[in-house]
């Protein structure tokens, strides 16, 4: 474990809150272990911590250090109602691997019904707004429902994951949220992830081993070619510019 005393200037830091977010970020920076990382964030974030995980191999890892690291966070993920199976299958696998519980949470029901009646079921391949209005209803507001309270929010961001993340910080303040934003393994690469995971067998999605590196619904998700973006495979429909969902990209200077 590092020496968190070395850390006192975070805790005691009560100015401006991107220049605190900066001090956590190049604190975090200096631990070479994502356990430790998530420790310091328990520690240092002011108050309650959520993470929110799609069951990706990059949540997964995330949630392994969180159980190692065996600190005190709020668990959720986000039922869009349109999961694959086996993506629900990895949920029930990890809070048996881990025994720690997992929050799922549902969109509005009305909103979801408004919706669709508006929409119809599949509304979201009729073009870029419509995609966003179903992730919007599905996924970001049952995400700003759930991080309700909490003062720090972890994800599984990773700078090489797609070219709108390469400036993923490790740690900002969220000024839409009104919270501390941290990316514990926003240096990692693939390599390192899956090293990690094979280390230290942790349950993943099966549909990683059939061409999916990049999880979502159902509808929006297709297996992709060696050698393709990772994230090719989410709405392949639309072009490559911004295929993101709305859960890190509200404001682009948020560097999420
Ligand atoms: S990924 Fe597709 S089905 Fe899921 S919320 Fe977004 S548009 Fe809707």
């Amino acid at each position: 474990m590092p020496n968190f005393a070395a850390f006192t200037s975070v805790t005691s830091f009560v100015g401006d809150r991107d220049h605190h977010a900066s001090v956590l970020a190049a604190a975090l920076g200096q631990l070479q272990q994502v356990e430790d990382r998530i420790a310091l964030i328990a520690a240092h974030a002011g108050g309650a911590v959520a993470f929110s995980t799609s069951l990706g191999l990059e949540d997964q890892a995330v949630f392994h250090a969180i159980h190692v690291s065996g600190v005190n966070v709020d668990i959720f993920t986000l039922d869009t109602g349109r999961h694959f199976p086996e993506t629900l299958d990895t949920i029930e696998a990890s809070v048996q691997r881990y025994g720690l519980p997992i929050r799922v949470i549902a969109p509005n029901a009305l909103d979801l019904e408004a919706l669709v009646k508006r929409d119809g079921i599949n509304g979201f391949r009729a073009s870029v707004d419509a995609r966003k209005a179903c992730c919007d209803v599905r996924k970001v507001q049952p995400l700003r429902r759930a991080l309700v309270g909490a003062r720090g929010w972890i994800t599984g961001l990773r700078r090489d994951q797609a070219a709108g993340r390469q400036d993923v910080p490790f740690a900002a303040y969220d000024h839409d949220l009104g919270l501390l934003k941290f990316n514990p393994i926003a240096d990692w690469s693939l390599a390192e992830l899956e090293a990690y995971i094979v280390k230290h067998d942790i349950p993943v999605n099966a549909l990683h081993a059939r061409g999916f590196p990049s999880i979502g619904c159902q509808p929006c998700t297709r297996a992709v070619a060696p050698g393709e973006d990772i994230r090719a495979g989410r709405w392949w429909w639309e072009n490559l510019d911004g295929k993101e969902c709305g859960l890190h990209n509200r404001h682009k200077h948020q560097k999420a």
